[in-house]
């Protein structure tokens, strides 16, 4: 049995992996209609650091992860001492904490952008100019763009600090980017690790809208992205799996932009173009097993399926399910709203460009 702190889409994709892997799995999650629950063996209807709940995870599972790094650091701490835990508390804490993930990749002696931290008004102050125009992001709870502020000056640096309530944040210097790109590692241990092949990424409002693999860009800069995630994970002492979200500046630079301590939905692409997906190599680094295969298969057009698509029906699936070439993952959610993610379909095919017209014209079709 193994167990999973969260039942999203993530949980969900998981406890399909580690299922048809043969392992049974337990999910905690509060919402008794989560993506994960129906799927799963055993689901804890209970708050994510509920200690009864924890305490029946450590007594009936053989290790236990998490699918989002806002889990208690605490809490996986308690676990770990009576049950294998991957990623480590020690890892999730940098990784929720935009102040100590900034840091600790500078320590690492990896590039971000220039930052500072603000944790109260005062630190708002003349020293800051350099930074601006910038962005202002909470430090904590973060996703999906929210809990940032883009801001011009600093006039209006202050306001954005009292609207975000006056809770520590960084404040980012704003860069002009030629691409954003990202590297999910797999690691079991210092010999066992692999990276996945690079993903281009595009954004729209702020939320992952369409991944490319392999990124259009040189061989050398891919080379070097994973590269740095490898530095990375290894900085971490890292077991599991973790993305890493890169900028690519106008002048080739690679900056890492922020990590994530699980699977990423720019990796979705994996279920259908690796041997190996990003969530069996969860479930392959949880168990201490090496990772998996990771050579890209075919190149791959990932997009996501946001709520946007609901009419007041479901999309007409037929428009994917008739293509051979696509592949649809829907996650089960009962109700769609603006901006939830859905589902993600991946189009396969020989030539990058014609996937990627033909995964964005289907996706125009499926508008309601
Ligand atoms: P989230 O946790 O919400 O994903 P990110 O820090 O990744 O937050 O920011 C979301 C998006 O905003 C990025 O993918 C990028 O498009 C844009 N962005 C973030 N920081 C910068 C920056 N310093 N310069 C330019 N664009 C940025
Ligand atoms: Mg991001």
């Amino acid at each position: 049995m193994l167990g999973i702190i969260g039942g999203g889409q993530l949980g969900r994709m998981f406890t399909m992996a580690a299922r048809s892997m043969g392992y049974r799995v337990t999910v905690l999650e509060p919402d008794k209609d989560c993506p994960a629950g129906t799927l799963a063996d055993v689901h804890l209807c209970a708050p994510y650091d509920d200690s009864p709940a924890l305490d029946q995870l450590a007594a009936t599972c053989l290790a236990v992860t998490t699918e989002f790094e806002n889990v208690s650091a605490l809490g996986l701490q308690r676990l770990a001492k009576s049950v294998r835990v991957s990623p480590s508390a020690a890892a999730v804490s940098i990784a929720q904490d935009r102040i100590r993930e900034k840091t600790f990749i500078q320590g690492a002696g990896l590039s971000v952008a220039p930052f500072a931290p603000i944790e109260s008004l005062s630190d708002l102050d003349q020293s800051l100019k350099p930074l601006l125009p910038g962005i202002l992001k909470l430090a904590q709870l973060g996703y999906d763009g929210k809990g940032q502020i883009r801001v011009e000056s600093e006039e209006d640096a202050r306001r954005g600090f009292i609207a975000l309530g006056e809770k520590p944040c960084v404040l980012e210097q704003r860069l002009e980017l030629n691409l954003e790109l990202s590297v999910i590692v797999a690691r079991t241990s210092p010999s066992k690790v692999t990276t996945f092949p690079v993903a281009e990424n595009q954004h729209a409002d702020g939320i992952l809208d369409i991944s490319l693999i392999p990124a259009r860009v040189s061989e050398k800069v891919a080379q070097r992205a994973r590269e740095m995630a490898l530095q990375l994970a290894e900085a971490l002492d890292y077991v599991g799996v973790l993305a890493v979200e890169f900028f690519l500046l106008k002048d080739q630079q690679l900056i890492i932009n922020e990590i994530a301590p699980r699977p990423h939905n720019s990796g979705h692409f994996s279920l259908d173009a690796t041997l190996t997906s990003q969530f069996e190599q969860q479930v392959r680094t949880l168990c201490g097993l090496p990772p998996g295969d990771t050579q890209l298969l075919s190149p791959v057009v990932m997009i996501n399926l946001l709520g946007d698509l609901w009419g007041n029906k479901d999309p007409d699936w037929s428009i994917l399910l008739n293509q051979p070439n696509v592949l649809l993952h829907l996650y089960g959610k009962s109700s769609a709203r603006p901006g939830r993610k859905m589902g993600h379909f991946n189009v396969l095919g020989d030539d990058p460009e014609s996937i990627l017209k033909e995964a964005t014209d289907l996706r125009d079709q499926l508008r309601p």
